[in-house]
């Protein structure tokens, strides 16, 4: 947008040197021609008609030019924005969006007393996964499984992959007894799904850890602490459950 400007004020440099120097003939034409006002008038059109047209086109260009480059530079810095905050291969929120969010809505939910909740998954024995199918079997798995879990979530709810084959949602306006129901439900539909790979078929399960806001957790840090507490006890206690 800047070039465009910069483009256009010499454009307007250029035609003031131009209308400057234009004056000289007009000075002569009415000292010669005075008494002939029509004539003057009708040269000093000849002159200006192309003079005007043609800094009216140039300035057009430079502002459609300098219209262009702004959307440009709007669309590079969304998809930039988008970039940062997604996660490359599932295409949900990244780690990063996930911590610059959940605080500012756990704090919302302290100050307007309303519940949330946080889940932790993990995907079972997904090591096995890629030994036995190979890393991109790995990779068909996270997205369709994410594919899976999104219709699950509201729009409120920060869907995040945290890293690797565990992955963190934050239900807004949930209490502990409904983020439970959440993670199972979750949990069944992963279980009963069938992801089929190269005409082989992959069963996965999700360990999944929740915590809830309450007096002992009112900070992000506590709630995944805790979260990954009781994730770890449903790994413990044989995977494909959730404990709150
Ligand atoms: P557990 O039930 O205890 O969670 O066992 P696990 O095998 O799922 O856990 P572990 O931490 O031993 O292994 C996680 C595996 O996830 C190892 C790593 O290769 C795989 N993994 C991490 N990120 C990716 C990825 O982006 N793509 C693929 N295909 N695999 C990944
Ligand atoms: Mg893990
Ligand atoms: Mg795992």
């Amino acid at each position: 947008m800047t070039g465009a400007l910069l483009s256009l004020s010499a454009v307007v440099h250029i035609y003031f040197i131009y209308s400057f120097l234009l004056f000289i003939p007009q000075i002569i034409f009415f000292a010669h021609l005075g008494g002939e006002i029509r004539i003057s008038v009708m040269l000093l059109g000849l002159i200006y008609i192309p003079y005007i047209y043609s800094l009216s086109m140039a300035s057009h260009k430079s502002l459609k030019a300098s219209i262009q480059a702004g959307e440009q530079l709007r669309a590079s810095v969304e998809e930039l924005h988008t970039m940062s905050t997604t996660d490359p291969l599932t295409g949900i929120h990244n780690r990063r969006y996930y911590f610059a969010i959940a605080q500012n809505l756990i704090d919302l939910s302290v100050r307007e007393k309303c519940d949330i909740s946080l889940l932790m998954l993990d995907i079972d024995f997904f090591k096995k996964v890629n030994d036995t199918h190979g890393h991109h079997a790995g990779d068909f798995i996270l997205k369709e499984m994410t594919t899976t879990i999104k219709p699950l979530v509201r729009k409120s709810d920060v869907f995040a992959r945290m890293g690797g084959e565990e992955f963190s949602i934050l239900l807004y306006d949930a209490s502990r007894p409904n983020a439970l129901k959440i993670a199972r439900k979750i949990c069944s539909i992963i279980a009963n799904t069938t992801f089929n790979y190269q005409n082989t078929s992959i069963p996965i399960t999700l360990s999944i850890g929740v915590a809830s806001l309450d007096h002992d957790h009112n900070t992000l840090d506590q709630l995944l602490a805790t979260a990954d507490k009781n994730l770890y006890t449903a790994k413990h206690n044989g995977r494909n459950c959730c404990v709150a």
